[in-house]
């Protein structure tokens, strides 16, 4: 009995009020959970021995009482009411002035704040405790009429908004909430008095405005505004509380992720007033550049205003100072002209927040009759390539760790760097006429063509060309790749446009569902428009915007210098290495630019695909259609220089970093030609009529090619296959051995399902070798011959596979395909739905599902260094390029992740991010 009532007592005392000023704080910036990101950065300023910044008195009420409020209906604790007043006490001491006091009066703002700043996503209400009393008492005490009456209005606007309409719940008709009624008010006030700013209304006009405004808020409410203090108080904290699950809010923190729990901070703190005149102003700033991430003060300002005004864009803000001009402000006044001792003070705080907080702060400022006050400071947003300049700087100041550089830097924001943008200032100017997924960064313009042919013939003509279509398919990589952006009106961002894209590094928009393509008339309709094959569009695939015409673009990487000296940084820091994907010469030399360390995949069919492919895939054709192991040696034979040759040239780019080349793995049927003329050709060379050739052809398909007659299984029925890519394979890395060329050689064996599958192939790789060595007169060669783990009985089965493969590298799309039993091409029914209803918490092919699919890659690493100690394994699938992927491979005990030479870079960062995690 007697501890139940000390934790009742205790429970009583818990402390949901902090106060902060005075030189002296109850609160800190490491309390933001509690405090809120404002609330307790406040206290810091306020309190921090080396900081004692001028920050207006005030009080912090907890994200605990936010959390109380929703779990008891709107209540509040016990208590609060007393340590309210009690704080406010210190706060009227520290002043001089009384809360609702007639003659002295003091006014606070109520303030929303959460752990992690949702700007603009919750409330604030300004200049409270104004009443028709109170503002006599100020007129008195200032002797500025007009600034009382401009203060009242305010708050009337924004208390009528806030806590009359939003927090109670009262949803107004589009364009008819109060706030914009009131407005209107005042725009015809000002239109009475011929004047376009605010600052132009005088006291009678503006205390004109007051009176207008009460009757309205009575007539549209029905309610009138309070007019008491403590009233005013009370409404506000709540409705700061209830913003919190105000639409904007829930939204936002969907989008950020931020968990609905948390709950805001309410920050009741004496106003402050830049709106008294023309020695009064208020402002923005940010300790760097947060644009292009310069090491310099930046900031913006406005005379006689209150805090909104310079965000809500009612007058254009001035520069703070030459740093901070644009073409927009720069014959406006700079602060640091204008009142040059308050901006050499503002700018020695800067400079202290930054070196305090180890960071690039946004701060929010005001001056009031030449008095400079700190409202606000956080750690800044910044684009891509400023968070990497900045990163970069800091630790060449010795501001930061490079371990803490690295971790700066979001992997999307890599993205920024790597492709052209639009010119952001351009963007804002044009109309957007479609919307869709951002599938592929970056943002390219070019003409309009529908089907992937005229793209190829038009690119070789050297123009620009955007492929639009409805969907894309295998069919159309061509064009795909002539075409400087592709455009899609179905599919999501695993759809195959998005996918090729993506791979490539290239600008894709996928999903556009206002977009209506009709291939038949060559057109294509957007919102009430209509284009035509051969119109210039532009693409933002980065937000998933299109627009009409040729929109300028920006070189984004033109700050290279500091991107390379960055990703070294991290190269330092992470412990798993990075490959890439890569089929060409051309594409391993661009990843070895990107900071490749090796081939985690190079797919032997590709070479049948794509520019120059159209005689490898004759022979290849021949070959599959062959009857008989004889003619199909034959064929096999003619391929054999094309294939030696390929390999080889990729092996001698890669310079001796590993390479791991899959033996031959789709389906033969996906090589058999469809057009007639091809077929013909083919029968004429095989020396067969049609119909035979047809019926060899029928003979192939299968009814689930997935899983039907593919990799290995290839292999052992057709170990001649195996034996020419083998032979291929260790002849290019024997003739770079004789020339004196580093080369290492990772043989890979795909769709293995049991460890006898592998033993079979293990002895054409076996026999063939000797050949080799023979042939060179070589003793051994560089290489290893593994296994892809991409059939959920290979993982299981890993500690017997190991025996015989010397590496695994696990085929995650597959893996996952097979794993969850989702067709890969087929998802786009169902999986929306499942990541709406949270069935599943990401899509799978995209990041890897650590609960099942992660399981069977860890298991089979378990299992197969048990068997194999020290065996090497990687990741070949996309998900080798997924940030949070990546951290799971590190985490797993793989030794490289594999990914699209796009994303190498990004890859670097995460490895480096991961590396903290261990
Ligand atoms: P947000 O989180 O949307 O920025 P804030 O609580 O920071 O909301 O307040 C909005 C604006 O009002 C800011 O410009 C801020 O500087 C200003 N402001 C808030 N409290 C005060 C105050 N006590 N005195 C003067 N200006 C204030
Ligand atoms: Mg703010
Ligand atoms: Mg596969």
């Amino acid at each position: 009995m007697a501890t139940k009532k000390k934790t009742k007592k205790m429970k009583k005392m818990k402390k949901n009020v902090y106060f902060f000023g005075g030189g002296k704080a109850d609160g800190k910036a490491e309390m933001k959970n509690l405090l809120g990101g404002k609330g307790a950065n406040l206290a810091e300023m306020a309190g921090h021995p080396n900081l004692r910044i001028p920050v207006p008195p005030g009080f912090t009420i907890t994200t605990d009482v936010c959390t109380y409020f929703y779990k008891h209906n709107g209540k509040y604790p016990s208590g609060l009411q007393d340590s309210v007043n009690a704080a406010m006490k210190k706060v009227e001491s520290l002043m001089g002035k009384k809360f609702g006091d007639p003659k002295n009066p003091l006014l606070v703002s109520v303030r929303s704040g959460a752990r992690q700043s949702m700007p603009g996503m919750m409330e604030t209400v300004l200049n409270v405790g104004l009443t028709e009393k109170t503002v006599k008492g100020i007129i008195e005490k200032t002797g500025n009429p007009r600034f009382a009456y401009d203060a009242y209005r305010r708050l009337i606007t924004m208390y009528s908004d806030v806590v009359m309409e939003k927090a109670a719940g009262i949803e107004p008709a589009e364009g008819k909430g109060i706030r914009r009624q009131l407005e209107e008010i005042l725009e015809k006030k000002k239109e009475q008095r011929g004047v376009k700013l605010d600052t132009e209304l005088d006291a009678d006009d503006l205390k004109d405005v007051c009176q207008k405004y009460k009757k309205k808020v009575k007539q549209v409410l029905k309610k009138s505004f309070p007019d008491d203090a403590y009233k005013q108080l009370w409404g506000g904290i709540g409705a700061v509380f209830s913003s919190w699950k105000g639409k904007r809010a829930i939204s936002y923190r969907r989008i950020e992720n931020i968990p609905d729990e948390w709950g805001t901070a309410v920050n009741v703190q004496t106003m402050v007033f830049g709106n008294m005149g023309e020695n009064s102003a208020t402002g923005v700033a940010f300790t760097r550049n947060p644009g292009n991430g310069d090491n310099k003060f930046y900031g913006e300002y406005l005379i006689n205003a209150q805090g909104e005004d310079v965000v809500a864009g009612i007058r254009t803000p001035a520069p703070i100072n030459k740093n901070s001009q644009s073409d927009h402000n720069k014959n406006l006044k700079m602060l640091s002209q204008v009142m040059p001792k308050i901006y050499k003070q503002l700018d020695g705080i800067q400079r202290r927040l930054e070196k305090h907080y180890h960071d690039m702060q946004d701060i929010e400022f005001t001056i009031e009759d030449g008095e400079l006050y700190l409202l606000q400071t956080r750690v800044g947003k910044r684009n891509g390539p400023a968070a990497v300049k900045m990163a970069v700087d800091m630790v060449k100041e010795r501001l930061i760790s490079k371990k803490a550089a690295v971790n700066r830097v979001k992997p999307e924001q890599l993205d920024e760097l790597l492709h052209p943008i639009i010119d952001p200032d351009a963007e804002k100017l044009n109309k957007v006429i479609a919307k869709g997924l951002p599938a592929g960064p970056g943002g390219a313009s070019g003409m309009i063509v529908l089907d992937a042919d005229t793209a190829v013939e038009w690119a070789k003509k050297g123009k620009k060309v955007i492929l639009v279509r409805e969907e894309t398919n295998p069919e159309d990589v061509e064009g795909m790749r002539a075409a400087q952006a592709i455009l899609t009106a179905r599919g999501g961002m695993t759809s195959h446009a998005a996918l090729v894209a993506r791979g490539w590094g290239k600008c894709c928009v996928v999903g556009c569902d206002g977009l209506d393509v009709d291939y038949s008339k060559k057109k294509v309709k957007t919102g009430g428009m209509t284009l035509k094959q051969g119109d210039w569009i532009t693409l933002n695939g980065s937000k998933g915007l299109v627009y009409k015409g040729v929109l300028p673009m920006m070189d984004a990487t033109r700050e290279n210098v500091i991107l390379n000296r960055f990703l070294k940084m991290c190269d330092g820091i992470k412990k798993i290495k990075i490959r890439t994907n890569a089929d060409t010469p051309e594409d391993a030399r661009k990843a070895r630019d990107f900071g490749a360390e090796g081939i985690g995949l190079f797919r032997m069919e590709h070479m049948f695909y794509g520019e120059g492919a159209e005689k490898p895939l004759f022979k290849l054709r021949k070959m599959i259609l062959s009857e008989g192991e004889k003619e199909r040696k034959q064929a096999l034979k003619e391929l054999y220089p094309y294939v030696k040759k390929d390999i080889k040239g990729t092996l001698a780019a890669m310079q001796g970093y590993p390479v791991t080349i899959r033996l031959l793995d789709p389906p033969l049927h996906e090589f058999v030609p469809h057009q007639q003329d091809q077929l013909k050709t083919l029968a004429k060379s095989l020396k067969v009529r049609m119909p035979d050739l047809e019926k060899r052809i029928s003979v192939l398909k299968e009814s689930n090619p997935m899983m039907g007659h593919r990799g290995v299984r290839l292999g052992v029925t057709y170990p001649e296959i195996t034996e020419m890519s083998v032979r291929a394979i260790l002849e290019a890395t024997a003739e770079l051995v004789k020339e004196k060329k580093k080369v290492f050689s990772e043989i890979m064996i795909p769709v293995v399902g049991a460890d006898t599958e592998l033993w079979d192939q293990k002895e054409v790789v076996d026999r063939v070798l000797k050949e080799v060595l023979k042939k060179y007169k070589l003793k051994s060669l560089p290489i290893m011959v593994g296994t892809m783990i991409e059939i959920p009985r290979a993982a299981l089965t890993a500690d017997k596979i190991s025996r015989v493969a010397e590496f695994f590298s696990f085929g995650t799309n597959d893996l996952t395909q097979m794993g969850f039993g989702f067709s890969r091409d087929d998802i786009g029914g169902f999986l929306p739905a499942y990541l709406d209803k949270k069935i599943l918490p990401q899509d799978p092919f995209q990041t890897i599902d650590q609960d099942g699919i992660g399981q069977l890659i860890k298991y089979g690493i378990e299992r197969g260094r048990k068997t194999r100690p020290g065996l090497k394994v990687g990741i070949c699938g996309e998900h080798g390029g997924d940030p949070k992927s990546i951290e799971f491979c590190y985490l797993a005990g793989m030794d490289y992740v594999s990914c699209s030479p796009f994303r190498v870079p990004i890859a670097r960062l995460a490895a480096a991010q991961a590396a903290d995690c261990k």
